[in-house]
């Protein structure tokens, strides 16, 4: 039979290279970039979390997040690392559950999918941009600006509209457009808050330890701990990257940070009381020192006009400790989908089995990763389900139940 990917990516790669077990099997990858897995190289910073441990269909989203489990099921964590061992890669799996090469290095990864997909025969044609595919009465024929080929049975692993600079493109959406299919509306996810920037900007590059409650219009919509990244912009940092998905398409978002997490306000006023009457005469400027960053003290001081040249009242006392575990910061967008990690959003996935990822509307043709309504938490999730759903789609319909 005639396979053809279109999609050199992480679950076109992985695609490609199940389609090819099948000794009977022709496998053709086509990518429109110079070279496959490139925006794989770029992920976790270089590293690649190409996994988590706690990944099943809680750590998911879409329309339907169940529609990932029979992938998972299938071909899971365990399996990924195996199979991934079997490439000939060793993995090491971090506290947190974040899966990485034990090099640290993404090439690694790219490296040993390259190499198996010359080992099981798989043609893979670079700098090949499809641009139309259409169906015949027996099988699909898929067309680059140049050539035309013919296959029975096709995959589309476009990934989706995220990461542009890496390659991210809505090909897919458009390629599966074409075929009937339909497509939710797209907005980035793991991606950087825009903030009003005021007081913040000087902290770029000031790293704190919070929590994180967004509101909208007063009603708390979710709450998070963890990394925040001040940067010229807003802000970033994994839980950061966590809540904007919930903050990409809505309005009037305020995000209150708590940036004293182990202390309650109460027990904080106590501290920074005492820590006055310890030093009546000290000024204001020097009053955070040994609570906070040095920067970010100072950003809380500003923030209520204190003037810093003056000690500290006991009323300065009881606001600056409010204000450091509720510190407010107005959401005025997101970097946006080139910035993004991931597309939320998709081609539905009720068009498409969950148990072959083959499409309802048309036989032979399969979709996997990102192109899908699926996306995943922060943490190594959204590799996962590209492993995943690779696995199941370049199994072309032999798992049917
Ligand atoms: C900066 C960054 C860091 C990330 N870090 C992580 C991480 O650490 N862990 C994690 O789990 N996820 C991470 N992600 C997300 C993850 O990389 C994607 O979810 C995943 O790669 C999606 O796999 P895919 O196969 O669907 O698409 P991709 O890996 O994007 O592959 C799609 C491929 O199709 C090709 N293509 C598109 N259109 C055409 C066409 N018309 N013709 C031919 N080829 C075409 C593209 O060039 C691309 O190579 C990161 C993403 C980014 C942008």
């Amino acid at each position: 039979m005639k396979v053809l990917v279109i999609g050199g990516g992480a679950s076109g790669m992985m695609a490609a290279l199940t389609a090819a077990e099948d000794p009977n099997n022709t496998v053709t990858l086509l990518e429109r970039q110079n070279r496959v897995g490139r925006k794989l190289l770029a992920t976790g910073n270089g590293r690649c979390n190409l996994s988590n441990i706690h990944a099943d269909v809680s750590h998911y989203h879409g329309e339907d997040p169940g529609f990932v489990r029979f992938a998972l099921e299938r071909f899971g964590v365990d399996d990924t690392l195996t199979y991934f061992k079997s490439l000939g890669l060793l993995t090491v799996t971090e506290d947190s559950g974040k899966v990485y090469p034990f090099s640290d290095q993404a090439n690694s990864v790219v490296d040993v999918l390259r190499f198996a997909l010359e080992r099981h025969g798989v043609q893979v044609l670079c700098s090949r941009e499809v641009i139309s595919i259409g169906k015949k009465a027996r099988g699909y024929t898929v067309k680059t600006a140049e050539e035309s080929f013919y296959c029975d049975k096709l995959i589309v692993a476009c990934g989706g509209a995220a990461g542009s600079k890496l390659g991210g493109t809505d090909f897919g959406y458009r390629l599966l457009a074409s075929m009937g299919h339909s497509c939710t509306s797209l907005s980035p996810s793991l991606v950087q808050l825009k903030t009003d920037t005021s007081f913040t900007r000087s902290l770029k590059g000031v790293r704190a330890d919070a929590k994180l409650t967004l509101k909208q219009n007063g009603t708390t919509l979710l709450e998070n701990r963890g990394e925040v990244q001040f940067t010229d912009f807003g802000i970033s940092g994994p839980a950061v990257f966590e809540i904007s998905r919930y903050a990409s398409d809505r309005k009037d978002l305020l995000l209150l940070l708590d940036l004293l997490q182990p202390m309650q306000e109460e027990e904080l006023c106590d501290f920074l009381l005492q820590k006055q009457s310890g030093a009546p005469e000290a000024p204001l400027e020097d009053f955070l020192t040994g609570v906070l960053h040095n920067r970010l003290g100072r950003v809380v001081l500003q923030y209520l006009g204190l003037e810093l040249s003056l000690p500290a009242s006991a009323a300065d006392c009881k606001k600056v400790a409010h204000l450091i575990k509720f510190f407010p910061l107005t959401i005025t967008g997101t970097m946006g989908l080139e910035q993004a990690q991931v597309t939320a959003g998709g081609v539905p996935t009720s068009e498409f089995r969950p148990d072959t990822l083959e499409s309802r509307r048309n036989p032979g043709l399969f979709a996997t990763g990102e192109v899908l309504d699926i996306d995943g938490d922060c943490g190594g999730y959204n590799l996962q389900w590209a492993w995943s759903s690779g696995r199941l789609a370049g199994k072309l319909g032999g798992n049917k139940i």
